[in-house]
């Protein structure tokens, strides 16, 4: 069956190991107000798209990806497509291609736990540590999708990268750090990242007639960022709590 596809990055670095083709997939639940993809939010958008399609796309650039590259599958929410999300993992496990899904942990049943399970890595954005603050921060009622999908991993014992935005005045206290190391305790993590909120996307929100929802919010100062991972890698003997800053990739 086809998927909806929004758009393509080919050779992307930043969502999963090595070099990949990430594939962002039209359709989220969420309304996070720091969105970078406000525009993959509606269901009907991006285009019809075969496993065909994708799986020519990934066999082009098969020969770059070395030992760690890959697919990965982002959005948008992948977990909104779980029958084509799986066709596709089951696709990269016949060629033997590493396979990842970027996901917001805002959906969870049992398709998702059947997706989940054929992805190689889960890279789960944890968004906030607590039900309030999480719904607060996505609009929505579905902190409990979160917990289920946490609860599976952790059994599972499936590799996750963790990923969480950091906003001044939102999430940069030390408490707010040592709260998400509690919600992500006993998975088991490869990476854990702190990406510092920017606002690079509210031209596009503005272009889509949205009015910006993170007015309020600021980049967090550096020597602050630098403190949040201290208190991660004191926590956390094991942890690569690195840092990075999000870059919008090259889509097509
Ligand atoms: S989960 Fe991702 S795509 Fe969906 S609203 Fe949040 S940031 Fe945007």
């Amino acid at each position: 069956m086809p998927g909806r596809v929004h758009s393509y990055e080919t050779m992307g670095a930043l969502d999963g190991p090595g070099l990949r083709l990430v594939v962002f997939l039209q359709g989220c639940p969420l309304r996070c107000r720091y969105c970078h993809n406000p525009d993959t939010w509606t269901a009907d958008g991006g285009k019809d798209t075969d496993v065909a399609e994708i799986v020519r796309r990934l066999l082009r650039l098969q020969p770059y990806f070395g030992r760690r590259g890959g697919l990965t599958l982002s959005g948008g929410e992948p977990l909104r497509q779980p029958e084509f999300c799986g066709e596709l993992l089951r696709e990269c496990r016949r060629l033997g291609v590493h396979s990842a899904l970027d996901t917001g942990g805002g959906v969870w049943d049992e398709a998702c736990r059947e997706v989940i399970d054929l992805a190689d890595l889960v890279i789960l954005d944890i968004k906030a540590a607590d039900r309030a603050a999480w719904q607060a921060l996505t609009g929505r009622n579905a902190f409990a999708a979160l917990t289920g999908m946490l609860a599976h991993l952790r059994r599972t014992s499936h590799p996750v990268w963790i990923r969480q935005v950091v906003a001044e005045g939102l999430n940069d206290r030390p408490e707010d750090m040592l709260k998400m190391l509690g919600l992500v305790r006993d998975l088991r993590l490869e990476r854990l990242e702190l990406l510092p909120y920017h606002d690079l996307a509210r031209g596009k929100w503005e272009r889509l007639g949205l009015p910006y929802a993170a007015d309020d919010l600021k980049p967090p100062r550096p020597e602050t960022l630098a403190k949040l991972r201290k208190v991660i890698a004191d926590n956390r003997g094991d942890a690569d709590a690195t840092t990075t800053t999000p870059d919008a990739g090259t889509t097509e």
